[in-house]
């Protein structure tokens, strides 16, 4: 069994955090060409703020949450010392809370469907970097645009001015195996610099937001610069 707190969050000693986010380190070092600034994004919706502090501490200035309120609250214990955190939202993004959270966040990972666009668009006070959540696999289960329809959105999103789209993410499926998993990460590196040759103003298209605790290695090897890593940073491992 898992130690939990009364909030139901994950309790993790610095020195377990320390060795994994050496671990990690260590296999971006070995498998990133010379030219690939791969960043950590420390997926903290499973900890509380105490333990992002000690993740803070230990160098790691990007967090992801999947809940606009969680976020929103652990930002706000957050102020301060811990102002250069950047904040990553990397889950599906109903419509109702981007009003409130869309202008305290840094990056948007899961821009997933026309509507939320338009949503995002309207509610914000700035240009938010945004990644097009792509559902490779075509799982009906998984939000995200399909790969062919990529080209056509991101036309589209032209019309958007509060959007900029910086990269492509994905999710692989949950059982995919070796080979699927490099198969459906070289197929968003193809399409993220099919994108990027186009020179768009709006959509630079320049990273690749993939790769999470089962299959990072092999994202970081088909061109990977944003990792989201939740339970590889709190887990024996
Ligand atoms: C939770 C989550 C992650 C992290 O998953 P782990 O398997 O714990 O590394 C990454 N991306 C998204 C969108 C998530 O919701």
């Amino acid at each position: 069994m898992r130690a939990t707190n009364e909030r139901g969050k994950m309790k993790i000693e610095k020195e377990q955090l320390q060795k994994n986010i050496l671990t990690l380190q260590e296999t971006i070092q070995n498998l990133a060409k010379e030219d690939q600034d791969v960043r950590v994004v420390a997926v903290s919706k499973y900890v509380d703020v105490e333990t992002i502090k000690m993740i803070y501490d230990l160098g790691i200035r990007d967090f992801g949450e999947n809940r606009s309120q969680e976020l929103l609250a652990k930002q706000a214990e957050l102020s301060d010392e811990y102002s250069d955190i950047k904040w990553h939202f990397i889950g599906r993004l109903q419509r109702r809370p981007v009003k409130k959270m869309i202008n305290y966040i840094d990056y948007l990972h899961s821009l997933d469907r026309m509507s939320l666009v338009k949503e995002v668009d309207k509610r914000a006070d700035k240009v938010i970097s945004s990644f097009l959540q792509v559902n490779i696999s075509g799982e009906e289960n998984k939000a995200g645009f399909s790969l062919s329809e990529v080209e056509a959105v991101i036309e589209e999103i032209a019309f958007y001015p509060n959007i900029k789209i910086i990269g492509l993410m994905t999710m692989a499926p949950y059982e995919a195996d070796k080979q699927e998993l490099q198969q459906i990460f070289s197929a968003l590196k193809d399409k993220q610099l099919l994108v990027q040759a186009e020179n768009y103003e709006h959509a630079p298209c320049s990273h690749l937001s993939m790769g999470m605790s089962r299959d990072y290695p092999i994202a970081i090897q088909a061109g990977a610069d944003f990792l989201r890593i939740g339970r590889a940073l709190y887990e024996e491992n």
